[in-house]
């Protein structure tokens, strides 16, 4: 993928991920009603012009309603990850970054996943921030394998490059460290998950739910129609329908008291 294209998709995600269903829609109809119908005819442009102006509104109208159900959908499985994962051994290398992401998301991290594939270093999973401090994470889904002091130390090393401090630095494993790991980063100040950490961080985590808008924590509400959460936030819209979910409402209503 070319840079700009690559820029384009950056920004349909953004845009998609911050908009509800129902103004995806209304974008959607502009583009194609406006950029594709009432613009050219306005303009009195020629037949061939207003085909290809229309053909051009409908893509962009499919590509946002499209974007919108994809981001969507990828929100539902990172729920769905952190909700059910009884064991995290189970989940592929990709799976278990995305995990590691949503966690940190519900901590209040911004979290950008970076695909490690593409990055010209591959020791950095996640790039985090929070109150305008940047942070990254490596992430390694060994099971068998314990974290040897080499791989602080490469690590270490990309934080260096990063120009950020080496307690800017978040290691996670599904195994473990070895003691000299653990020596090495303590004296540097990156900070050690390894599998109990993670799971008492998603104990923590798991029954917070954020706001799909804004990320503030939702709260849980009964209508006529059955559970649902609703964002604590007061003039923020963003809820998440608990009907077909009854296990989470009494998961949630257990916890309340
Ligand atoms: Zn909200």
């Amino acid at each position: 993928m070319s840079k700009a294209e690559t820029f384009l998709d950056r920004s349909m995600i953004a845009l998609v991920s911050r908009i509800s269903g129902r103004t995806a829609v209304a974008l959607a109809l502009i583009l194609y009603v406006g950029g594709g119908l009432i613009l050219p005819l306005t303009l009195g442009w020629p037949t061939l012009f207003l085909v290809e102006a229309n053909l051009v509104g409908a893509v962009l109208a499919a590509a946002v309603c499209i974007g919108w159900l994809m981001v969507r959908v990828e929100a539902g499985n990172r729920r769905h990850l952190v909700e059910w994962t009884t064991d995290l051994r189970l989940l592929d290398p990709e799976e278990f970054e995305w995990l590691v992401g949503e966690v940190l998301r519900r901590e209040g991290w911004t979290v950008r996943e970076t695909g490690s594939q593409d990055s010209p270093d591959g020791n950095i999973d996640l790039d985090l921030t929070r109150h305008g401090q940047r942070s990254i994470v490596q992430c390694k889904r060994w099971t068998a394998m314990v974290v040897g002091v080499d791989e602080i130390r490469r690590f270490l090393g990309t934080l260096m490059r990063e120009h950020l401090p080496a307690n800017a630095g978040i290691f996670v494993t599904l195994s473990s460290f070895t003691e000299q790991a653990r020596k090495e980063a303590q004296e540097a100040g990156i900070t050690l998950v390894d599998s109990s950490s993670l799971y008492s961080h998603i104990e923590k985590v798991r029954h917070a739910e954020p706001c799909p808008e804004c990320g503030k924590p939702m709260i849980l509400d009964r209508s006529k129609h059955g559970w649902w959460l609703r964002c604590a936030a007061g003039r923020c819209s963003g809820k998440r329908d608990l009907s077909r979910e009854p296990g989470r409402a009494i998961e949630l209503l257990m916890q309340s008291d």
